[in-house]
């Protein structure tokens, strides 16, 4: 991994995966600059759905959140880039999709708060935190993209 690279975990939500968006919204990374290093498509039981969300046990939205996450296949993936936990944020826009701005995946693919389609790591502790959950260290790749020195400029 060149200096300065970050990892974080992203997720398409059983609504983003059902609505067919999960084309678009990897495209998004990818057209980006950054790079996939891992991606499955998995049903999370509801304990995992717990796991994932345990920040947010004491909030009323718990229960039907967690409920939801484990409601249908959710596509988990860890990107890879300069940056890319912050930025990944942006792209993806704010957690009310009546809030975010367009341009931004939850902008110009959602409505409601609790069906907001994707989930990503809001710093680099839950990134670490959440990349180890939901995946083992064999299904990280590690691999040089082709694009990196047009991307980054460096060798
Ligand atoms: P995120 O990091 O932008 O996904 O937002 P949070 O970590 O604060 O919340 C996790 C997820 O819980 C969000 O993506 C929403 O799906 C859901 N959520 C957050 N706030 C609310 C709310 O007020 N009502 C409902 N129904 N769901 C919420
Ligand atoms: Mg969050």
């Amino acid at each position: 991994m060149l200096p300065r690279m970050e990892r974080t975990f992203i997720a398409i939500k059983p609504d983003g995966v059902q609505r067919g968006l999960i084309s678009e919204i990897v495209s998004r990374f990818e057209r980006k600059g950054y790079k996939l290093v891992a991606i499955k498509l998995v049903v999370p039981s509801k304990q995992f759905a717990e796991k994932h969300y345990h920040d947010l046990k004491e909030r009323p939205f718990f229960n039907g959140l967690c409920d939801f996450l484990s409601s249908g296949p959710v596509l988990a993936m860890v990107w890879e880039g300069e940056g890319v936990i912050k930025y990944g944020r942006k792209l993806i826009g704010a957690t009310d999709p009546s809030k975010s701005e367009p341009g931004t995946i939850r902008g110009d693919l959602a409505v409601v708060v609790g069906r907001n389609i994707i989930h990503g790591s809001d710093g680099p502790e839950t990134a670490k935190d959440e990349i180890a959950l939901w995946f083992q260290p064999k299904e990280l790749v590690s691999y040089t993209s082709n694009e990196e020195k047009w991307i980054y400029g460096v060798n």
